[in-house]
């Protein structure tokens, strides 16, 4: 089976008379982020991880900001695209890590709401998504909303790996034993996943 990870960064501008989205959610505050889309800083950076895990370029290479097409767009949309491609690679999403950074609105109330969403986006668990938030502190930067995003894919197509594995040993019993390791420890690994308890968010620590 064979894992990958990527990683992707955004930042966009507070700007009066803009709709604030983050996450995928509305988020009632006196400013939105300024963009050529919606300005979703959280799903442009969860969308450039995505891409950046394949290699196949980031969210400007899909969707260039000139285009008349993404004007305002919603942001799910890349998001979409972004999971479609990880699909036709034959992967899935193990999970999702972000960090938000921005001196206001507070994202702890929210968090939750978010978390639920972007995982409602990915098609995965709201366990396997982390979102975190800090403030800028001595940065400067609190008219900006910054996001960090880190994804890691797994391949589940292991035909490949089975006809390499009956290249390289003749005794198909010997195959068969290897092959049912794995796949028992596969099932130990969903069940443990499965047994993890949605953590609690320590509203206090987040901004
Ligand atoms: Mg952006």
């Amino acid at each position: 089976m064979s894992m990958r990870i990527g990683c992707g960064w955004d930042s966009h501008a507070f700007q009066p008379g803009v709709k604030l989205k983050i996450g995928g959610i509305a988020i009632d505050h006196p400013e939105g982020l300024a963009g050529h889309s919606d300005g979703d800083v959280l799903l442009h950076a969860i969308t450039d991880a995505l891409l950046g895990a394949l290699a196949v370029g980031d969210i400007g290479s899909f969707f260039p900001p000139g285009d008349p097409r993404w004007k305002d767009a919603d942001s799910a949309i890349f998001l979409n695209l972004a999971l479609e491609e990880v699909r036709t690679a034959g992967y899935r999403i193990v999970n999702v890590d972000t960090t938000l950074i921005l001196a206001a609105p507070k994202i702890g109330p929210i968090a939750g709401d978010m978390r639920q969403r972007v995982a409602e986006l990915l098609d995965i668990q709201a366990n396997a998504v982390g979102i975190k938030a800090k403030t800028p502190e001595g940065l400067n930067m609190d008219h900006v909303a910054q996001a960090q995003a880190v994804v890691l894919l797994e391949n589940l197509e292991g035909d490949d790996d089975i006809a390499l594995l009956e290249a390289e040993i003749d005794d198909p019993k010997a195959v068969e034993k290897i092959l049912t390791e794995i796949d028992s420890e596969a099932r130990s690994s969903r069940q443990s996943r499965r047994m993890i308890p949605l953590p609690a968010f320590d509203t206090e620590d987040i901004t």
